[in-house]
């Protein structure tokens, strides 16, 4: 709602009248309006990026350069810079795929016991933190049918996020239960939680609880924004429950294959 104030003044001075015009802003206004919060976003994550690149590339330029401690340093930077840009253009192209429904989903029928645990064995052996790993998952094998490279980034990203957010000694756990015909997934961190009033922007595009300390882990914004695309062009839901200072846990629901199915 946005309401414009006239006021009807006499020659006097005296304020006489005053004239509100309440009107609901458009969908049309609203969409134009997060095009141009979504532009003016863009602009800013690329030029952060830019400057820093072209400060250390001045510096390097006026001499920098023949001192052997401090440019491979500088050069460091530029290169973590620009690795930076590209994640963040890769991530815009995928978002703006999805806007335009210019993709298809390659479905097969997975059993996801296997994969969801391949997936966190990938994590278990690379991860440098020291971070234990929790896995919940059922006996009892569920097939899904689902585009294995698409979920398989929804839950890179996941993870990622759960162990960056993870403290020292932390533990991320990994469960899903299923309940009439859907799975729900669940990955969990004891990191320092999310504000409950920011809980659900999570999924939007650029949103971070806190931008300095984000960027500064390397994030683009979008990570979460593209799973929920991706878990809603799979006909399922994502979302969020976190409490300040105990952590965290994103929930997503896929459906499952019905038990008798001639995949099995
Ligand atoms: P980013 O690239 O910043 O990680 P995401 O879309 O993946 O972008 O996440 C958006 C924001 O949500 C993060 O910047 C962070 O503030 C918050 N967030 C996501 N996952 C967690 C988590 N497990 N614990 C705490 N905060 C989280």
């Amino acid at each position: 709602l946005r309401a414009n104030f006239s006021v009807i003044q006499k020659e006097t001075g005296f304020v006489n009248g005053l004239i509100a015009v309440l009107h609901d802003i458009t969908e049309q206004e609203k969409i134009d309006m997060e095009r141009r919060e979504f532009v003016a976003n863009v602009s800013h994550e690329l030029r952060t990026p830019l400057t820093t690149m072209s400060s250390y590339l001045e510096a390097l330029a006026e001499g920098a350069w023949k001192d052997e401690t401090i440019a491979p340093n500088f050069l460091q930077v530029t290169q973590t810079e620009t690795a930076r840009m590209i994640r963040l253009v890769n991530d815009l192209l995928q978002l703006s795929k999805m806007d335009s429904r210019d993709y298809d989903l390659t479905i097969e029928v997975v059993n996801f016991n296997q994969f969801f645990h391949r997936i966190i064995d990938r994590f278990e052996m690379s991860k440098s933190q020291n971070v234990a790993f929790s896995r919940m998952l059922p006996e009892k094998e569920y097939f899904v049918a689902i585009d294995p490279d698409k979920l398989t980034q929804v839950i890179d990203n996941i993870i990622s996020n759960a162990l960056k957010y993870s403290p020292d000694g932390g533990t991320v756990r990994f469960g899903f239960t299923v309940k009439d015909g859907f799975m729900q997934v669940m990955i969990s961190d004891d990191g320092m939680g999310i504000p409950k009033e920011n809980v659900d922007r999570i999924f939007d595009r650029f949103y971070r609880v806190d931008r300095a300390r984000a960027r500064s882990m390397g994030g683009t914004g979008l990570g979460l924004a593209i799973a929920r695309e991706m878990i809603e062009a799979h006909g399922g839901r994502i979302w969020a429950e976190s409490e300040e200072g105990y952590g965290t846990t994103i929930f997503f629901t896929l459906m499952v294959e019905p038990e008798e199915s001639e995949w099995e």
